[in-house]
């Protein structure tokens, strides 16, 4: 009788010891995050639950309580996984500090890209916020072929260059470049059919996804360049995002949408992006203003403004700015030549997904288009609570879950992010919908969003309480294939 007494005490031993294993368990997470209204895109939850994260990866979402070190009561606000922005030149720490205050968490250089990669993403290395990462940029290498700026985005290339251009490619995604930054726009007179194809054909074969800044046409609305783009999408296999579609397609809209559509149901494989604004921006050097811009775009120049002073040109303040600031790539002028109606198709379009094509500033004080600084906010507060373009939980999947899955080709890490269940990344935005909005404006840029409470990138807090943290950095290299850990 001792024996089994003995033995029922080791038992009733062991079984405590696993209860208090158990609740052990249940008490361990790093952080819990109570009470928030949580919206999945990929499970379509949207409900009020409990977030356990542990070692930067959500380890619970449930409705049961939850323990941990550090608890957050977050009732009232939208938990919802980190926004991605898959056209983002902000690739600065002053670019991500407004980005991650716009509540984003991975912020990538697709359209244009580096090159030699890792080339400028070096300077974020231990000192980002929020993840990053870059294409191969298609110009940047034939302008080493080439020799200069001027021969890479003017003459045509031999096919012994092209070839060699190519190669250079090749070299930046075997280094960890994810996809090919095509900027064709920029290289309209330089690059011809055959070159291209060669392009789309490299991209096939190594299952790249290609960023395109499409050719413009001579006039406003026409849609040669997402013709060609496509029918070379579809003659070569390669994939393709067309990058901000909005202010490509202009008045045209409701056909390059129609256009999209029909491609994908013959299945070819294209995706697109656009900002939630009806102005563009580049540098008033650009190519684009060589040509016949004002059929291009419908506009004139009483349209663009002088970001500096706000004021609008006239053809001879025009040509005088134009002369001095021709070679000066940070010399960015904004062209309004959108219209609310087009740009809200575009937006409420299902295919369509939100990236900011956010402009790199050196200074947290350097003006910029204000898309820089409230892209993600201005979907929420704008298209989503004023106008009820968009619904919050569809919004939320254009920000997170369809660019994640957009990117998962390029790397298996993307599967993790995008998303709030137990073994996504801790990339998370927690913002108010009642006050989520932008507060940058053309005329002062320089603002934070508004609404964003908390945003945790890899289980660390970038933002709490609705402002910036200091000395942390978890912002990590977004590479392609297997190479990150
Ligand atoms: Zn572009």
């Amino acid at each position: 009788m001792r024996d089994r007494f003995g033995q029922l005490g080791i038992l009733l031993g062991l079984a405590c010891l696993l209860v208090a294993a158990r609740a052990g368990a249940t008490q361990s997470f790093d952080l819990v995050l109570r009470g928030g209204r949580v919206i999945d895109p990929e499970t379509q939850l949207d409900a009020v639950r409990n977030v356990g994260i542990r070692d930067g990866v959500v380890q619970a979402v449930t409705a049961e309580s939850l323990e941990g070190r550090e608890t957050l009561d977050v009732r009232g606000l939208v938990v919802a996984p980190g926004f991605i922005d898959t056209h983002s030149h902000a690739q600065t720490p002053s670019g991500q500090t407004y980005q991650v205050r716009d509540g984003v968490t991975t912020a990538l250089e697709l359209e244009a890209g580096v090159h030699p990669f890792p080339g400028t993403q070096q300077q974020l290395e231990g000192v980002a916020l929020i993840h990053y990462g870059a294409s191969a940029n298609y110009l940047f290498a034939r302008e080493q072929v080439k020799g200069s700026t001027e021969a890479a985005v003017g003459e045509r290339a031999t096919s012994e260059e092209v070839t060699r251009a190519l190669a250079k490619l090749e070299a930046d995604l075997d280094r960890g470049a994810l996809g090919i930054g095509l900027l064709l726009d920029y290289m309209s007179e330089a690059v011809d059919a055959s070159e291209l194809r060669k392009i789309f054909e490299l991209g096939a074969r190594r299952r790249q996804l290609i960023f395109i800044h499409m050719r413009r046409p001579a006039r406003a609305g026409d849609p040669a360049g997402l013709s060609e783009v496509l029918e070379l999408a579809r003659a070569t296999g390669a994939a393709i995002q067309i990058c901000h579609i909005g202010s490509n397609a202009i008045g045209g809209i409701a056909t390059f949408l129609e256009m999209i559509r029909s491609a994908r149901a013959k299945g070819v494989d294209v995706s697109a992006e656009t900002y939630p604004y009806t102005a563009g921006s580049t540098y008033i050097g650009a190519a684009v203003f060589g040509r016949d811009w004002q059929t291009a775009y419908g506009t004139t120049w009483a349209d663009v403004e002088w970001p500096p002073t706000g004021e609008r040109f006239s053809e001879t303040t025009w040509k005088e700015y134009r002369a001095k600031f021709r070679d000066d790539r940070n010399a960015l002028i904004i062209h309004h030549f959108n219209r609310e109606e087009w740009l809200e198709q575009s937006l409420r379009d299902p295919l369509v997904m939100i990236a900011s094509d956010a402009v790199p500033t050196r200074s947290l004080e350097e003006r910029a288009h204000p898309r820089s600084m409230g892209t993600f906010a201005r979907v929420l507060g704008v298209y989503v609570r004023e106008r009820g373009v968009l619904t919050l939980s569809e919004a939320i999947r254009k920000m997170t879950l369809m660019p994640a899955q957009r990117l998962e080709r390029l790397t298996p890490e993307m599967a993790r992010k995008g998303r709030i269940q137990p073994g996504s990344d801790a990339d998370i935005t927690i913002f108010d919908p009642n006050t989520v909005n932008d507060r940058a404006t053309f005329k002062e840029p320089n603002q934070f969003s508004a609404g964003i409470a908390h945003v945790l990138v890899g289980g660390s807090f970038v933002v709490r309480d609705g402002a910036n943290v200091a000395g942390v950095h978890p912002g990590k290299p977004v590479l392609s294939g297997s190479t990150v850990d």
